[in-house]
């Protein structure tokens, strides 16, 4: 099995140890990604999320998957585009710490959704650039480590950009 896939399809159907959520500051559910994610888990997936006292823009934190098939949720808040430099470190940290905290729970498949590439508006072939970049960079800054790679795109537009970028 290839180390990097790419799934066209709902993020929140995937059976893999962890799924990235896009989400708000709050931690307490919104639109798009975050919302079809918090419907699918479950309503004991908001009562672990209000534990947590929100989350700043490009750091992650970790709850259970409840009614998904995921062990693991991981929120992350990408950046709110716009234009400035710092678009793009937030967005970057994103993908690393999301990285940095499933490897401390020990997981090994990991799907990300096309973070800030909805609401948020980063444009969508820088966002998966950077996607791309600092999943790879991590991987190589951790090669003792197993980890699949999933990009979960919800349209054939992203499913696109991410085939182009990854050569897959
Ligand atoms: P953000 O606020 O970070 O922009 P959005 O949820 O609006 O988050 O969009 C991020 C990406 O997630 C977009 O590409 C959107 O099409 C995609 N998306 C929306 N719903 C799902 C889903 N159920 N599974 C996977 N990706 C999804």
């Amino acid at each position: 099995m290839s180390k990097i896939q790419i799934d066209l399809g709902d993020i929140t159907r995937l059976d893999c140890d962890a799924i990235v959520n896009a989400a708000n500051k709050t931690l307490l559910g919104g639109g798009g990604v975050d919302g079809a994610i918090h419907r699918a888990a479950g309503h004991e997936l908001l009562n672990e999320c209000r534990t947590l006292g929100g989350c700043n823009t490009g750091e992650a934190k970790i709850t259970k998957g409840y009614k998904l098939k995921a062990k693991y949720v991981i929120h992350t808040v990408g950046p709110i585009y716009s234009g400035k430099d710092s678009d793009a470190t937030n967005l970057a940290n994103c993908y690393k710490n999301s990285l940095d905290l499933a490897k401390k729970y020990d997981v090994h498949s990991i799907a990300f959704p096309a973070i800030s590439t909805g609401v948020y508006h980063y444009p969508l072939e820088d966002a998966t650039k950077i996607a791309i970049a600092t999943v790879d960079t991590w991987l190589k800054n951790n090669s003792d480590y197993d980890m699949t790679i999933i990009y979960s795109c919800f349209d054939t537009k992203t499913y696109n950009m991410y085939k182009a970028y990854l050569k897959l």
